[in-house]
């Protein structure tokens, strides 16, 4: 049998078709999220018919969806994701009412803390932290081994504040840490000091060419980033934080910086790391539908 997983991001949306927990075709759209709930909803729709497309229906499981929150996630309500134009979107019956299968919905970086879980550096720990970095922050916990939820939506923790006078930010509570440490952030400060509009990556490889400016922009983006986690540390004691998302690319200058923060900062030491799997967004969201059946 098939799993279908989807990562709902505020950029792309990543889709892949899952056998025996290993993804067997993957594919990636825009969101197109400054276009409007519908074109949003359409792209999800395409994105996954084209990865069932060949497939007898019949042998599709389910369909796992990892989305931005805050979420009902049972009922499968987007109430006010920041990155995304939907409020109080049930994606949930529009995906079951079209394909027809059984639809689970999580957090996007729970997802992929699940999957770190599962499959990843989180395997045999008990108490750890993911944080997705991309278009936003996205938090997952896992705590005793399993996913925290709190009341509903508890994890967040791309928007803890770190920064009382900070940039304004989408989600109504300016400097928190997503508005100064994402990688849309990371862009935007890439544009005040490089006049550029440079990702991570990009910004990585001119500071290991010896570009003082594009080494700012990662030393001022991961001392952000560095304070958000020693407050992570300093409240979960965590065995391990571990970082994915659109930014994982920028490799080991900014986690550095992050780090060195972090220690400065944190009552306890803590490893960080990269997650080194493949896509841990589609992979946890198709994990949903492997841990219903
Ligand atoms: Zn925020």
């Amino acid at each position: 049998m098939y799993i279908v997983g989807l990562d709902l991001g505020g950029t792309n949306i990543g889709v892949g078709l899952l056998k025996n927990n290993k993804i067997v075709k993957f594919l990636k759209l825009p969101t197109h999220a400054n276009q409007g709930k519908g074109v949003v909803i359409n792209q999800i729709i395409k994105a996954i018919e084209l990865i069932i497309s060949g497939i007898d229906k019949k042998n599709i499981s389910g369909i796992g969806l990892g989305v931005p929150g805050p979420c009902d996630y049972k009922k499968g309500v987007l109430i006010n994701p920041p990155n995304l134009p939907f409020r109080n979107v049930n994606l949930k019956n529009i995906i079951k009412k079209r394909f027809k299968k059984k639809v689970i919905m999580e957090n996007d970086a729970g997802c992929a803390a699940l999957a770190e879980k599962r499959f990843g550096v989180g395997k045999n720990k008990k108490n750890f932290i993911l944080l997705t970095l991309g278009t936003g922050i996205g938090g997952g916990l896992i705590i005793n081994n399993e996913l925290y939820h709190g009341l509903g939506n508890g994890g967040e923790l791309g928007h803890i504040s770190i920064k009382s006078d900070g940039p304004k930010s989408k989600c109504g509570n300016d400097g928190c840490l997503e508005v100064l440490a994402s990688g849309t952030a990371i862009v935007k400060r890439a544009k005040k000091i490089l006049g550029k509009e440079l990702k991570a990556r990009e910004l990585a490889q001119l500071a290991r060419k010896g570009n003082k400016k594009a080494r700012r922009v990662l030393e001022e983006s991961g001392k952000y980033l560095g304070i958000g986690l020693a407050n992570f540390v300093n409240i979960f004691n965590p065995e391990l934080i571990i970082l994915s998302g659109g930014v994982w690319d920028s490799g080991d200058i900014l986690l550095n910086f992050a780090k060195k923060e972090m220690k400065k900062r944190a009552l306890f030491n803590t490893e960080v790391v990269w997650s080194k799997l493949k896509e841990p967004g589609v992979l946890g969201a198709a994990s949903l539908i492997k841990n219903a059946s």
